[in-house]
C-alpha cells in the first residue's frame, strides 16, 4: 500500500530543562538518596536522560515521617477552601508547562507526542482542576456528617501513563485532605521529578506531597510503613495480590487498579469505519500499554472478513517511530523487558494455531519497537485470549449471537472496561447490563473523564478512581 510520506516535524527538545541526576523530593526539597541510583533511558533510541536517585527503607522512612507530620500540623488544619486553592494551582501550572511536559512524558515512556500532548497532560490537568473543585464541598455532597482524610497515602503507579496515573492519585487525596508519598515507575520517573519542581513552584506546604524513586522494592517498603493510612497501587495482577496480601490484617485502606483483557464487541449492524477507527484507538493508542485496552476483539460473523480487510488496509497508514515527531502514530514500546514479553506472548500465539499479521513498517535500528499486530482465528482456551499482552496486539474472536458474544466476554478472569459497536441503543443497554466489566463504552473506546468513575471487577481490582467515588476511596466512612 502506498501513502504519501510526511516530511519529519519533531517536536523540539530545548524547551526541557533537565538536570544531570534527580533526587528524592521529601519534604519540599530534593534531597540525596541512600538507595542505589538508576539511569531513565528513552526507550526510543536506548539514550541516557538522567541519573534517579533510588530511595533506601530509611529514605522512605523520611518521606512517610515528613508526610505525617505536614498532615498534622499543616494540611489537616487547612480549610477545604485553601486546599482546593492550591490545587487550581497546580493544574494552572500544569497548562502553563503543558509542552515541556509532553516532551518530557515521550521523551521518558516512548508515547507519541501526539498522545501526550493532546490526551495525557490536558488531562492531568483537568484531574486537578475536577478534584479542586470537590475540596471545599466535602460536607456538603453526602459523603456523611464529616468526611475525614484517612491521613498519609502511599501510592504505586506504573509506566504506562506516568504523569497521568500520578494526577488520579494525588488530586483525590490532596482534595479529600491526605498527605501523599508516591513511587513511580523505575522506567518513567522523569515527568513525576518535573512535578515535584510544580509543587515548589504551587508554594505547596512541605511535606505534603513526597516523591520517592526506585524499583518495586521500593513499592513494597512503602506500603508496609507502619505510618501509611492508604494505600492505592495501579498496576499487574501480581504485584496488586502481594500488596492485598501485605495490608490484611492491618488498619490501611487500599484500592487496587489491575490488569484487563478487554472484550471490544462489534456487532453487524455496527457503522464499520466507525468501529475500525475505534478498534484501532482501542488496542493501538499508547502501544497498546493500556489496562482497560481492547485488546480481545469479538466481531460478528457475517462481517469478519469486512472488518478484518479494512482493518489492515487502516493499520497499513499507521506511521510508527520517532516519538517526539508529530506525524507519528506508534511509538516505542518502553522497556526491554515489556518487549521480551509481547515478543514471548506472541510467538506463543502463533505456535497455538492462531495467524498472525503485521503491519509493514521500518523498525528504527535502535530502541524497543513492535509493529502493530493482528491474530486471527484465535480460540477462547489460546493464551493470547487470556493473558494480557500489554502491547500493541488484537486478538481476534467471532460471535454469531448476543448471547455468545456476551459470554465470551465475560469469559476472562479480568473485568476492568468493555466496548460495543453496534446501531441500536436497546442493545448497547441490553449488552453493557450483562457484561461484567467496571466501564462499558459503546461506540467509542478510551474515553477518560475525570467525573467519571474507573476501576474493575474480579482480578482487575477493587475501588474506584475518577467522580466522586474516587473521592470517597480517600475519606473515612464515606460510602460510594
Ligand atoms: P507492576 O510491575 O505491577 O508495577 C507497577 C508499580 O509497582 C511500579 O511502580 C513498580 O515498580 C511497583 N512494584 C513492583 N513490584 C512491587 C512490589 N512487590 N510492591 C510494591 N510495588 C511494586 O506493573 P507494570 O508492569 O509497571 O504495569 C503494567 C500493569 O499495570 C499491567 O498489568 C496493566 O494492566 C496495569 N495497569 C492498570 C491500570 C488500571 O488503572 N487498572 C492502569 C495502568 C496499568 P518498578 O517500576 O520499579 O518495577
Ligand atoms: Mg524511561
Amino acid at each position: 500500500m502506498s501513502f504519501l510520506e510526511y516530511a519529519p516535524a519533531p517536536e523540539s527538545k530545548a524547551i526541557l530543562n533537565l538536570r544531570d541526576s534527580y533526587g528524592l523530593f521529601i519534604d519540599g526539597e530534593f534531597v540525596d538518596g541512600s538507595g542505589k541510583s538508576f539511569t531513565t533511558i528513552s526507550p526510543a533510541d536506548e539514550s541516557h536522560i538522567a541519573e534517579i536517585a533510588g530511595a533506601s527503607d530509611d529514605d522512605i522512612d523520611r518521606a512517610v515521617t515528613a508526610a505525617r507530620r505536614a498532615y498534622d500540623k499543616v494540611w489537616s488544619k487547612m480549610s477545604g477552601r485553601d486546599r482546593g486553592k492550591y490545587l487550581f494551582r497546580i493544574a494552572r501550572l500544569v497548562q502553563e508547562r503543558a509542552r515541556e511536559l509532553a516532551v518530557a512524558e515521550s521523551l521518558d515512556n516512548g508515547k507519541p507526542i501526539k498522545e501526550s500532548r493532546d490526551v495525557d497532560v490536558p488531562l492531568v490537568a483537568s484531574w486537578f482542576f475536577y478534584y479542586a473543585g470537590w475540596a471545599d464541598k466535602l460536607d456538603y455532597a453526602g459523603l456523611g456528617a464529616n468526611p475525614r482524610a484517612h491521613g498519609v497515602a502511599g501510592q504505586i503507579i506504573p509506566w504506562n501513563f506516568p504523569l497521568l496515573m500520578l494526577a488520579w492519585k494525588i488530586a483525590p487525596a490532596l482534595a479529600a485532605g491526605n498527605t501523599v508519598v508516591l513511587k513511580p515507575a523505575e522506567t518513567t520517573p522523569l515527568t513525576a521529578l518535573i512535578f515535584a519542581e510544580i509543587l515548589q513552584q504551587a508554594d505547596l506546604p512541605a511535606g505534603v506531597v513526597n516523591i520517592v524513586t526506585g524499583a518495586g522494592a521500593t513499592g513494597a517498603t512503602l506500603v508496609r510503613h507502619p505510618e501509611v493510612d492508604k494505600v492505592a497501587f495501579t498496576g499487574s495482577t501480581g504485584v496488586g495480590r502481594d500488596i492485598a496480601k501485605a495490608v490484611a490484617g492491618t488498619n490501611k485502606k487500599v484500592t487496587l487498579e489491575l490488569g484487563g483483557k478487554a472484550a471490544n464487541i462489534v456487532f453487524d449492524d455496527a457503522p464499520i469505519d466507525q468501529a475500525v477507527e475505534g478498534i484501532v484507538n482501542g488496542i493501538f493508542f499508547n502501544q497498546g500499554h493500556v489496562c482497560c485496552a481492547g485488546s480481545r476483539l469479538l466481531v460478528q460473523e457475517s462481517i469478519h472478513d469486512e472488518v478484518i480487510d479494512r482493518l489492515k488496509t487502516r493499520l497499513s497508514t499507521l506511521r510508527l517511530g520517532n516519538p517526539l515527531d508529530k506525524n507519528t502514530d506508534i511509538g516505542a514500546i518502553n522497556s526491554a523487558a515489556q518487549l521480551a514479553r509481547i515478543r514471548e506472548l506472541s510467538d506463543i500465539g502463533e505456535a497455538e494455531g492462531a495467524e498472525r499479521w503485521t503491519a509493514d513498517c521500518a523498525i528504527p535500528d535502535k530502541g524497543f519497537w513492535f509493529a502493530p499486530t493482528i491474530f486471527t482465528g484465535v480460540e477462547a482456551s489460546h493464551r493470547i485470549a487470556r493473558d494480557e499482552v500489554f502491547g500493541p496486539v488484537l486478538s481476534v474472536l467471532t460471535f454469531r449471537t448476543p448471547a455468545e458474544a456476551i459470554a465470551k466476554a465475560n469469559n476472562t478472569p479480568y473485568g476492568l472496561s468493555a466496548g460495543i459497536w453496534t446501531d441500536k441503543g436497546s442493545r448497547i443497554l441490553a449488552v453493557a447490563d450483562r457484561l461484567r466489566a467496571g466501564v462499558v463504552w459503546a461506540n467509542t473506546f478510551n474515553r477518560f473523564d475525570p467525573a467519571s468513575p474507573f476501576g474493575g471487577y474480579k482480578e482487575s481490582g477493587y475501588g474506584r478512581e475518577g467522580g466522586r467515588h474516587g473521592l470517597t476511596a480517600y475519606l473515612k466512612g464515606a460510602a460510594a
